[in-house]
């Protein structure tokens, strides 16, 4: 997944363009910049990219989730539901405005199950946050139409999932909003950054004002304008957006090396009959970050990544034990440890998560393993890891 992986000349080119014009800051400055306007390029590269009207870059990817809940006017005391499996920063986000965290299960598409967030939703409901993990969708058909029965926001955290799509339409943009992380790891890196896409010229324009202390960016450099609301600072830097505007052009030759060694993977995996794959939801294409399969047992499961790792095949993943992407690792969340105060109200809403039944997500997690897809294995190097992975797991089903 990493598009760190394969950085080059075109990276340098666009930082070193940032460094010899001297603007580092992606606001105002007009003057100076001679037409350098990297985070604005980016922008448009992902609209165009993702076939949304509007894109907003800013500092993360956790930046961009809690913009896009407070672009919709979510806020203090109302409720957000999403997975157990998901990475931290999606409570983070959450918590950040003041709104709760409502967990619920996952499927064996390792995303929100829709029945699940049926039985979830409560009058305090206002959003449903999917979360496409390691590449793949939960069935987003499904979810839009509890949002519209319940009159609820689809929010999609497509941050590991960039370039996947659903139905013919980009993973991002199937939601009323979408964001994207362009971290260190993630498909395509900015170094640090995430983004925001949607079709709401509102939600848009809040997410612009909001991550920039409310500026509303009006008129030439920043002398006429005003501040029609509280903001934050969430701004990226030119330079990181420089380095987004080599990547986002990269995007289609990423996914394309990637599904060449998933497919190889996934091939030689699928000779072991008590190897399943996880569940794409029809009409669903993954981004194919990560090859994510189940093995009959936990107990096998365990013993199999533990013998993967032996083996030496790096890059493989059993979430369950994982204390950033699942539930029962985050102790932080669960005994409510907040540094400093959190409104009292906000603090006494936050439900006892220890009371909830999350079996079904167990039942999935605990029998998965999950790997990396790096771009810059060759293919032989692939095929060798393929059947040292098929030599591995079948010698413990023998
Ligand atoms: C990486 C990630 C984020 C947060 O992105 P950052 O840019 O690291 O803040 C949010 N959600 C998911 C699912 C992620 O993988």
């Amino acid at each position: 997944m990493p598009g760190f992986e394969l950085f080059g000349e075109k990276e340098k080119a666009e930082v070193q363009d940032v460094l010899d014009n001297g603007v580092l800051m992606r606001y105002g400055f007009d003057g100076l910049r001679n037409g350098h306007w990297k985070a604005k390029e980016l922008e448009k590269a992902l609209a165009v990219r993702m076939r949304t009207k509007y894109a907003q870059v800013v500092s993360s990817g956790t930046s961009a989730l809690t913009i896009a809940l407070v672009s919709a006017g979510i806020g203090a005391g109302d409720e957000v539901i999403m997975p157990t499996f998901t990475f931290v920063a999606s409570f983070e986000s959450i918590l950040a405005i003041g709104a709760i965290p409502v967990l619920v299960d996952v499927d064996d598409t390792l995303t929100l199950n829709p029945e699940a967030v049926n039985k979830a939703i409560t009058s305090k409901t206002k959003v449903v946050m999917p979360v496409h993990m390691c590449g793949s969708m939960a069935d987003l058909d499904a979810l839009k139409s509890i949002c519209e029965e319940h009159d609820l926001l689809l929010i999609e955290d497509a941050c590991q999932a960039i370039g996947g799509s659903y139905k013919g339409k980009p993973l991002g943009s199937i939601g009323d909003l979408g964001c994207f992380s362009f971290d260190y790891v993630k498909t395509i890196t900015c170094g640090e950054g995430g983004g925001i896409i949607t079709d709401s010229e509102n939600y848009f324009k809040n997410a612009d004002h909001y991550s920039d202390h409310g500026h509303d960016h009006v008129g030439n450099d920043r002398g006429a304008e005003t501040h029609p609301f509280l903001g934050y600072n969430f701004r990226i830097s030119e330079l990181n957006a420089a380095v987004g505007c080599a990547q986002i052009e990269r995007l289609d030759e990423f996914l394309s090396i990637q599904e060449k060694h998933y497919s190889i993977l996934r091939h030689t995996l699928s000779e072991i009959p008590e190897v399943t794959f996880r569940r794409v939801p029809e009409g669903g294409v993954e981004n194919y970050s990560f090859l994510n399969f189940f093995l009959p047992t936990e107990e096998l499961t365990r013993k199999a990544h533990k013998a993967l790792g032996e083996a030496g095949v790096d890059g493989c993943f059993y979430w369950y034990n994982n204390n950033w992407h699942y539930y029962r690792k985050w102790e932080h969340l669960i005994e409510k440890n907040v540094l400093g105060k959190l409104p009292k109200d906000v603090l006494q809403g936050l439900p006892d998560y220890t009371q909830y039944d999350f079996s079904a997500s167990d039942y999935w997690i605990s029998r998965t393993i999950s790997c990396l897809i790096k771009l810059s294995w060759t293919e032989q190097e692939t095929k060798e890891r393929a059947d040292k992975m098929k030599t591995v797991i079948s010698g413990l089903l023998s």
